[in-house]
């Protein structure tokens, strides 16, 4: 799962989930409409990332579709990591949830002002 996190006015936000290709490339924004995403291919999970206050926070699946009566704790989330293949961020830094800058990982791309207004035109027409 990916969201994106603007540290100007510390809002986060989901990208479009709906998986039909024209509604989730709808770009979404925070509140205060500096940062913004969508889905480049919802299939593979690849992002697009505007505003230099965006980072991109990502939650491991295995620890969205964990079941818990209360909370996964450390024991349940070192074999969570475990699971997770060597060439994840998560694996990387032994964490079910990581805070990154877009651009520094293959699947979540940054994305100028100016490929965002397309992609609001593209949306529009269709
Ligand atoms: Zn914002």
């Amino acid at each position: 799962m990916k969201l994106i996190f603007c540290d100007k006015c510390g809002t986060i936000t989901a990208p479009m989930q709906h998986p039909y290709p024209i509604i989730y490339k709808i770009p979404v924004s925070c509140l205060c409409k500096d940062s913004w995403c969508w889905w480049e291919n919802a299939e593979q999970g690849i992002l697009k990332v505007v505003g230099e206050h965006a980072y991109a926070i990502g939650i491991a699946n295995n620890l969205l579709n964990a079941k818990t009566d209360g909370v996964v704790g450390r024991e349940e989330m070192d074999k969570l990591i475990a699971e997770i293949p060597d060439n994840y961020l998560f694996k990387l830094h032994s964490s079910l949830i990581v805070k990154y800058k877009p651009g520094i990982t293959g699947d979540t791309l940054i994305a100028t002002r100016e490929e965002l207004e397309k992609q609001i035109e593209e949306t529009k027409r269709k």
